[in-house]
């Protein structure tokens, strides 16, 4: 499918359905969308694209050991579950 229309039909569904819908295509996914694979990258871009996390500012999720990254309360991984609605696939050991 082509970017185009699945951008213009993420408009008209969010229109319809009041709500807000992200598209995003990161580099090298244009045109697979919404492939499996397409989805990862666009995760992965996502998830990178919120920056390091803060050792001296923990994550306010419940037992979380992690910190929180500069825009959230919540570290990297509790934020891409907060916006995404789903397991974050990058649960790794902080850089930090
Ligand atoms: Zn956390």
């Amino acid at each position: 499918m082509d970017p185009h229309d699945v951008r213009r039909l993420a408009q008209e569904f969010s229109t319809e359905a009041n709500i807000a819908v992200e598209v995003d295509f990161p580099e090298g996914a244009e045109g697979v969308w919404p492939t499996p694979e397409a989805q990862l990258l666009a995760d992965r871009s996502f998830y990178d694209f919120l920056g390091p996390e803060c050792s001296d500012k923990p994550c306010q999720h419940v037992n979380c050991q992690r910190g929180a990254i500069s825009q959230s309360v919540l570290c990297s991984v509790h934020h891409f579950e907060s916006v995404r609605g789903r397991t974050c696939p990058f649960n790794i050991t902080p850089k930090i």
